[in-house]
């Protein structure tokens, strides 16, 4: 079974829009307990050898078969570049569905995960692809201001999205860029 309610938003989310393909090489924030590592492990066929993922998260994640996974603090300087190792290469798909522990006060919640967001969007330019998909959490009202601005610049296509499976009372909504266009400096721009 799947180990989070988590994991049937992002099963609605791929069924819907087909971000994962056999192969793929995956990135997980705020992974744990790992129900997006098993759907995604599952949907690029990790168990027959291909693609590669990723995660990390503050948390401990009982191991899935072939994933890598980093416990500890994304925001913490060096932890970019320790995924960046682990992952060898680029990534085709940048997941995040981090969120900080509410906290109850509703601007400092808000504040927090647009953080956390904005963090994963710079991390996922810097790793993607050309081509690839980036999937994140986000709050209601969604990317705003900068953050959709920057995700619309560099991606082909950027869409908010609310899972069937995110409770209709939950604040939560995810925001997919998909088909990214490459950093500037990248020869086959
Ligand atoms: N997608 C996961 C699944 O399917 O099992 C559920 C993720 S849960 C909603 C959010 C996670 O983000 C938590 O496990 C939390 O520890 C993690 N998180 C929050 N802030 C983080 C940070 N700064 N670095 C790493 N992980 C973080």
């Amino acid at each position: 079974g799947w180990r989070s309610r988590a994991a049937f938003k992002l099963i609605e989310i791929d069924d819907k829009l087909k971000l994962l393909k056999p192969g793929q090489r995956i990135v997980d924030l705020g992974a744990a307990p790992g129900g997006w590592l098993q759907v995604a492990a599952k949907r690029i066929g990790l168990e027959r050898g291909l693609g590669k993922i990723v995660g990390i998260d503050l948390l401990a994640v009982d191991p899935i078969a072939g994933v890598e996974f980093i416990q500890g603090d994304f925001t913490a300087d060096d932890a970019p570049d320790r995924l960046k190792a682990l992952l060898g290469g680029e990534a085709d798909v940048v997941l995040s569905d981090m969120a900080a522990n509410a906290m109850g006060h509703k601007q400092t919640d808000h504040m927090k995960i647009i953080y956390l967001a904005e963090l994963a969007i710079h991390f996922a330019r810097e790793v993607l692809a050309p081509g690839g998909h980036f999937l994140c959490k986000v709050l209601q009202g969604g990317t705003e201001g900068q953050l959709l601005a920057d995700l619309k610049r560099d991606f082909a296509t950027v869409k908010h999205i609310k899972p069937q499976a995110s409770r209709a009372d939950s604040s939560e909504l995810y925001v997919l860029a998909m088909g990214f266009r490459g950093r500037p400096a990248d020869p086959q721009e």
